[in-house]
């Protein structure tokens, strides 16, 4: 059977390893302390994107899409080295500063292009949040726009037979397994399998592999990108998916981040309980009583 997956990645600042510098003076992320990698639960939604196409390699094609700076063309290279097919990188300056609703919107529209230009898109896949915006926002907001089913929480995709995929969802208590008609969004926990290694093979392959923005010119493979067209990634403006500019970017988010705090917990005061019943409950009460917990 043959389908077409778009698997959403975003590159974002590690934020599992914020050290005393992640935060310049004003507030804002100090991008250069932070490495920047493949978001982590967009890469169990690759891994389960190839696990699809391991099952039919001939058939089932795998591209990603990520939108974001010409440095984000990285992620598309790390999804080829492990076994993507293709890549767009969705750029553009009047991009910078979207919230949810303007990257969906702008992800939308290029997932509408794929699917009349290139092929039917089947299935989109992607992590359920990234970790640097937490709001778990953009995969079911991408379904609304595009009028597809959704199913969050994957744990993961168990078949796709008949037009229907059979997904095992990982819920507060339990687990519950789904049939949702194709096409289909798509959201994967992070309990789902890790990702594969990158293949070494692939790696050789596609190490010179490019949007035209992340170019300078006078690299010394340059010629290469006349003669095989693979190297050359997919890169496409907000204009080049017929979006439109009002709804991207900072004039398309309404959510406007007025003030970024990092706040520092000193303990001011200390008490040594012991683990009897009486000095646990005393405690629960104190936190219920001053509403820490509730
Ligand atoms: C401090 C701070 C506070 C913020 N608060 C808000 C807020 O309250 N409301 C709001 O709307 N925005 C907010 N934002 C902006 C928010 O981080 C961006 O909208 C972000 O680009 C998308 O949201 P997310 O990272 O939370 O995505 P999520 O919804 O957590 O992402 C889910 C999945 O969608 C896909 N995806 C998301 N972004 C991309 C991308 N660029 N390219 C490809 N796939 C992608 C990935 O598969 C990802 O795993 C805030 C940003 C900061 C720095």
């Amino acid at each position: 059977m043959k389908l077409n997956i778009v698997v959403l990645a975003k590159q974002v600042p590690d934020t599992r390893n914020v050290g005393k510098d992640a935060m310049t003076a004003e507030g804002t992320v100090n991008r250069a302390a932070l490495p920047a990698i493949f978001n982590p639960e967009d890469l169990n939604a690759l891994e389960q994107a190839l696990r699809i196409k391991d099952l039919d390699p001939e058939n089932v094609k795998v591209g990603i899409v990520t939108m974001g700076p010409p440095r984000a063309g990285e992620i598309i290279r790390q999804g080829l080295y492990r076994g993507a097919d293709c890549g767009w990188l969705l750029t553009d300056r009047k991009s910078a500063g979207a919230d949810t609703l303007a990257t969906s919107y702008f992800l939308s529209k290029a997932i509408e292009k794929i699917d009349k230009e290139v092929g039917h898109v089947d299935i989109v896949l992607g992590g359920r949040q990234a970790i640097d915006g937490d709001t778990a926002q953009v995969g079911p907001q991408v379904a609304q726009k595009l009028g597809l089913n959704q199913v969050t929480y994957a744990e993961e995709v168990l078949k796709i037979e008949d037009g229907k995929a059979t997904i095992r969802r990982h819920i507060d208590g339990g687990v519950e397994t789904v049939v949702a008609p194709l096409p289909v969004v798509i959201t994967v926990n992070g309990s789902a399998a890790p990702a594969r290694p990158c293949n070494a093979k692939r790696v050789m392959k596609y190490k010179y592999a490019t949007c035209p923005m992340e170019r300078k010119g006078d690299e010394p493979w340059s010629d290469l990108y006349e003669t095989r067209p693979y190297l050359t990634l997919g890169q496409w403006s907000i204009a080049d998916c017929g979006a439109d500019y009002e709804q991207c970017g900072l004039a398309g988010s309404p959510t406007k981040v007025s003030a970024v705090k990092s706040i520092v917990f000193q303990a001011k005061e200390s008490q040594t309980l012991t683990s009897s019943d009486a000095d646990i409950e005393g405690l629960v009460k104190e936190l219920l009583d001053k509403n820490i917990i509730g």
